[in-house]
């Protein structure tokens, strides 16, 4: 069976690596001719939106998914005209638009932040009336690791956002007082069957993650099963086909959903080896109809995003657990270009871990979690 993937960046790469082991082959379409999975499997080069170049792509397909979440709708319904497309393109149309997604979230009764459309400076001086400060203005699309969104604490922020007003549409949110973000990664089938990865604890530095703790600490089984019936709703109300990842504020055991990846997940990376079956490999069996695999972790996992620089593989790699995944990109400050897992059977020895990283990493932040969480066992 050869599925084809929208997007050859890092997600794709892991996804087809999960899926090599099943048998799968696979062909990528990506507009950049460097898109890294050029090292593993085929690559069309070719922009979205040239629905010659889709309907050649789709040639011979089973199936077509995507590890990106901003390839344009009218392509992935150009390409359901020829092969099935799993997630549905309505769960892109829904997770490309912040508006959409916060009110599919309101739909279904999914706690989330206050918010409001905005279009224009006098919308946003109405809007701010409405929500109060401090806020944060967000546009509504393509904005990732934390670009396009300015922080309004007072007055002076708004007088200064209004001299250089954004053009693109906006959404205006309440700024939540969280005490920490978590995220899950839920997955459905063909036939509607659902499985449930733990609740993961994330740490941004500069917008992007930084780390990951699977499972979370302090994770109550309410909690857990909060997360997984706000993620239910989302998957049935979607008819949604493969992984889905929900980004969650904890506030003080409260849950308010911040928004949604239909799509592998950044946070769901420690699974290839913290869990019984990786998020890539669930995704595959999801959207190629067969049954899921277990979910259950193994153990206790960090998972460390490398970004811009990579360590020296042969230190790390004296570290009893750690695991090392290069996506083969070039260096470049601000990029993704390869995570460390480190896995362990107690959170003791995950502690203990992170503690003897080589120096290239700032052990203090990223001991730092699991220290104020008082995990022991
Ligand atoms: P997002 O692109 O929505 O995932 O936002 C990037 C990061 O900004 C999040 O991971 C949070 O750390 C922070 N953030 C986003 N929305 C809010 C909000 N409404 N209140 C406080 N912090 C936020």
């Amino acid at each position: 069976m050869t599925i084809g993937i929208l997007g050859g960046g890092r997600l794709g790469y892991m996804l087809a690596l999960g899926g090599y082991p099943l048998g799968f082959h696979f062909r990528f379409l990506d507009p950049s001719p460097q898109a890294p999975v050029g090292r593993i499997a085929p690559r069309v080069t070719a922009e979205y939106s040239d629905f010659d170049a889709l309907d050649r792509f789709a040639h011979g397909l089973a199936l077509v998914t995507y590890e990106f979440e901003n390839v344009p709708v009218e392509a992935a319904r150009r390409l359901s005209r020829h092969v099935p497309v799993f997630p549905p393109p309505e769960a892109l149309e829904a997770a490309q638009d912040r508006m959409n997604e916060k009110t599919l979230f309101r739909k279904l009764d999914i706690p989330t932040t206050e918010f409001a459309p905005v279009n224009s400076a006098a919308e946003l001086e109405r809007a701010i009336s409405r929500l109060g400060l401090p806020c944060v203005l967000k546009t509504r699309r393509l904005g990732y690791d934390g670009k396009g969104q300015w922080v309004l604490r007072s007055e002076a922020d708004v007088a200064e956002l209004r001299r250089e007003f954004p053009s693109a549409p906006l959404i205006l949110e309440n700024f939540v007082c969280f005490t920490r973000e978590l995220s899950i990664l839920a997955v459905r089938g063909r036939a509607g069957e659902t499985a449930f990865y733990p609740l993961v604890e994330n740490h941004h530095r500069g917008g992007i993650l930084r780390l990951s703790l699977a499972p979370a600490p302090r994770r109550p089984e309410a909690l857990q099963l909060e997360a997984e019936n706000a993620a239910r709703r989302i998957l049935e109300a979607l008819d949604y086909v493969g992984v889905l990842a929900v980004e969650l504020f904890d506030c003080g055991g409260r849950l308010l959903a911040n928004e949604i990846a239909p799509r592998v997940h950044n946070s769901g990376h420690w699974s290839i080896e913290g869990a019984v079956t990786s998020q890539f490999e669930n995704h595959l069996r999801a959207v190629a109809g067969l049954p899921l695999g277990q979910t259950r972790t193994l153990g206790h996992s960090a998972m460390i995003n490398l970004i811009g620089e990579v360590p020296e593989s042969r230190e790390l790699l004296a570290l009893p657990g750690a695991h090392l995944h290069l996506y083969g990109k070039s260096l470049r400050p601000g990029r993704k270009v390869g995570h460390v897992t480190l896995q362990a059977d107690s959170v003791g020895e995950l502690r203990s871990l992170l503690r003897q990283l080589p120096p290239f990493f700032e052990r203090e932040e990223f001991c730092l979690p699991l220290d104020a969480s008082g995990t022991s066992n």
